[in-house]
């Protein structure tokens, strides 16, 4: 059981040190911005490490809006995430599942996202794993409720399409996490990664707020089910720089019974 933290880009092995963490989920460019990811200098030392690492696609990617001056440039950011991931050897990319406008045609966008996976294997794929995340709010989302969810798989399932639960989307998105690894993968088939965190708004909130695992609205040992349960890598994005999560990995490692592995 791998278990890490998202971290700040500009050292992931110093920050996966600082954390004793096994994992580590970051940004390759401004998550609020448009701007293709440069190259980085260090894509060697993190493709050698011991250490997994997951790349975070930008918050502002919507392939399924029905506006083309979202989708397309979406379209092509995640591509170029996915092309700049493979250069550091990322076990994944984690994108948000999106959502299409008030008054839209939520049918419509999960066919956008079918055309996302049909146009990038026209081009031979996109060349990590994308692993389409669970949101927290909304009321247009494509991947909130299992009942949207299940559509989207309908949609992308053809495609060879990842699946990262988020727990605390999925609580203040309104899905109890009791039992939700089983009915997430009656829809998907996989989970591949956790998001670990707790969620400082309430069941059915909405509200996207991280709060460390003995914070905030959830009971831990929730969490540490569901992680049980899921069987697959995790990831705690939650406050308190390195030690907060440190905290929060060392809190997991106790309550699943592993440890970090040896480098
Ligand atoms: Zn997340």
């Amino acid at each position: 059981m791998r278990i890490g933290a998202h971290v700040d880009s500009t050292d992931p092995l110093a920050e996966a040190a600082a954390r004793a963490a096994d994992a580590v989920q970051f940004f390759l460019s401004d998550p609020q911005g448009w701007k293709a990811p440069k190259p980085r200098e260090d894509a060697e030392r993190l493709r050698a490490a011991g250490v997994d690492i997951y790349v975070h696609a930008p918050y502002v990617i919507n392939v399924a809006t029905l506006n083309n001056r979202i989708r397309i440039p979406s379209r092509k950011l995640l591509l170029g995430h996915a092309d700049a991931a493979a250069t550091v050897g990322a076990k994944g990319l984690i994108v948000h599942g999106g959502h299409v406008n008030a008054g839209d045609d939520l049918a419509v966008g999960f066919d956008n996202w079918r055309k996302t996976f049909a146009y990038a294997a026209e081009s031979g794929g996109f060349r990590v794993p994308v692993l389409i995340e669970n949101t927290a709010g909304g009321e247009n989302a494509c991947a909130r409720r299992l009942d949207a969810l299940a559509r989207l798989w309908d949609a992308v399932g053809e495609f060879e399409v990842g699946f990262c639960l988020d727990t605390c989307h999925a609580h203040a998105g309104g899905e109890e996490l009791l039992g939700l690894v089983d009915r997430v993968k009656a829809i998907t088939g996989r989970i591949d990664l956790v998001h670990a965190n707790n969620s400082k708004g309430a069941f059915g909130s909405g509200q996207d707020r991280h709060d460390n695992l003995d914070g905030g609205t959830i009971d831990p040992d929730l969490v540490v089910a569901l992680i049980r349960a899921a069987g697959a890598p995790v990831v705690v994005e939650t406050p308190g720089g390195a030690t907060g999560q440190a905290a929060d990995i060392a809190f997991l490692r106790e309550q699943l019974g592993v440890e970090q592995r040896p480098a």
